[in-house]
């Protein structure tokens, strides 16, 4: 490892030891880039790893809010402001009882090389809150995303921050959140993306995540002059990029079989179908449901409390879209035993270190979730471009730019991946190629 890269982790180690997965994160993206800092000495010149791994801004605050009992709550509310050499601060916002400030450092971190690698100009960030909305209802995530927003708005604007949604954050509090933005402001800003169609949002950008790692996933098989049709698919979670996940294996002819979610997972060989998604989507986004009802409602399935799907099945793919840190190493080994041959994130880093050198081992083919799955933040950005100029493109014209943009970034990371010595590795090449040109931009604008 380049002598400068262990610096900086040793110090980042040695200050914040508690911040797991932000410490995770940084290590899997520095460790790529001693190449590249070889190469050229104007990065430690310029600090400009010191400067990458700690957020431009950190905003904490109170989010008080009367439960249906007329009891307050008090939750922790955060807006991580990472990096905005190339553009406004983008990123979602995440409600899980799991939020804290490492967490969303890592996503917020992560977001900056994936933002760059869309080709769009956006920043990174990311933000959210400890507040768990499952079993709450309408009436208390209302009053939740209200005073949420309430802080929050003085801090984001369509040139400022662009937040998104997330795990726990889709529709219903996007359209809340808005609601209070608007208010506290009076300007109807593009300033949240995942918009309903009627007020400003854009086709295809539920769909755009889990379409786009679908996209990706077909990119990797097409270098080894093979395709989606006829392989069997374990997909994780059961939300937003889960469904559309689903949803675009099937119309390329692929056969998945799995979801999950916090409680349990299930396994269909017959294969999800288009009606039997129909049925999640409806059970998931209208009833709130668990994903163990799939088991009761279709009787060639089987329900396995509290498993993840790696290994429960055979699968020649595994597109983990669920949560980070879900498949460990075990689980990287019960999936190749299963003759898994393409990884492709539709989380972000649900992979662990042990899982990813399980997937070099074997040599299979693996896609960091900064790569692919940066379509849903793209067709943010896409989003973003329709506000601004006050048109709407239609579902095709988004699914295609959708398209060119992931097969763009397919290619750049291959091409980082085989300019600096490492053909094939997209880990190296997303890292690569994201981190050249979020530099080479902090260092034109000095500090
Ligand atoms: P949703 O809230 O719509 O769905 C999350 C799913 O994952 C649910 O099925 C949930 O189960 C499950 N899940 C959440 N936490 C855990 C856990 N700790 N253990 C097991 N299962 C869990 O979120 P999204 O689909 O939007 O997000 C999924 C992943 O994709 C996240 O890593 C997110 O960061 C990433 N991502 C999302 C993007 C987007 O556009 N939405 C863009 C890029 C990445 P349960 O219902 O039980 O909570």
């Amino acid at each position: 490892m380049n002598k400068y890269v262990a610096r900086v982790l040793e110090d980042l180690k040695a200050k914040q030891p508690w911040e797991k997965e932000f410490l995770q994160a940084a290590e899997e993206v520095l460790s790529s880039l001693s190449v590249v800092l070889d190469s050229d000495s104007k990065y430690e010149k310029n600090k400009i790893l010191e400067r990458m791994v700690v957020p431009e801004r950190v905003i904490l605050f109170q989010v008080p809010w009367a439960d249906d009992k007329g009891e307050i709550q008090v939750n922790q509310g955060y807006r991580v402001q990472f990096n905005s050499a190339i553009g406004p601060y983008k990123g979602g916002l995440r409600f899980h009882p799991s939020v804290n400030l490492g967490i969303l450092k890592f996503l917020g971190f992560e977001q900056v090389f994936k933002n760059s690698l869309t080709t769009l100009p956006m920043g990174g960030g990311k933000g959210g809150s400890n507040f768990d909305p499952k079993g709450k209802s309408d009436n208390e995530v209302r009053n939740f995303c209200n005073s949420f927003m309430r802080e929050l708005y003085r801090h984001i604007g369509p040139n400022t921050d662009v937040p998104a949604g997330d795990i726990g954050v889709g529709g219903r509090e996007i359209g809340y959140l808005f609601g209070q933005y608007k208010r506290c402001k009076n300007s109807y800003d593009s300033v949240l993306t995942g918009k309903a169609l009627e007020w400003g949002g854009s086709l295809i950008r539920p769909e755009a995540t889990g379409y786009g790692n679908v996209y990706f996933a077909q990119e990797m098989l097409a270098t080894k002059g093979d395709s989606l049709a006829g392989k069997t698919a374990l997909v994780s979670g059961s939300g937003n990029v889960a469904q559309y996940t689903v949803e675009k294996l099937i119309q390329l002819g692929a056969k998945p079989i799995s979801l999950s979610d916090s409680n349990g997972t299930i396994i269909d060989p017959d294969g999800i179908d288009a009606e039997k998604l129909a049925f999640v989507m409806d059970l998931k986004n209208n009833k709130r449901g668990r994903i163990k009802e799939y088991a009761g409602k279709y009787s060639g399935a089987k329900y396995y409390e509290g498993k993840r799907p790696w290994g429960l099945a055979k699968a020649e793919l595994a597109l983990p879209s669920a949560t980070q840190n879900e498949i460990d190493g075990d689980n990287a080994k019960a999936l190749i035993e299963n003759g898994c041959i393409l990884v492709s994130e539709g989380a972000n880093m649900p992979s662990t270190p042990e899982a990813i050198e399980v997937y070099k081992a074997a040599k299979i083919l693996y896609a960091p979730g900064k790569a692919s799955n940066a379509g849903g933040v793209a067709t943010s950005g896409l989003e973003m471009s329709q506000n601004a100029i006050r048109l709407s493109w239609t579902r095709e014209e988004v699914d295609q730019k959708l398209h060119g943009i992931m097969r763009s970034i397919h290619k750049n990371a291959l091409d980082a991946a085989a300019e600096y010595g490492t053909p094939g590795d997209y880990v190296n090449g997303a890292n690569i190629a994201g981190f050249k040109k979020v530099a080479s931009a902090m260092i034109a604008q000095g500090f």
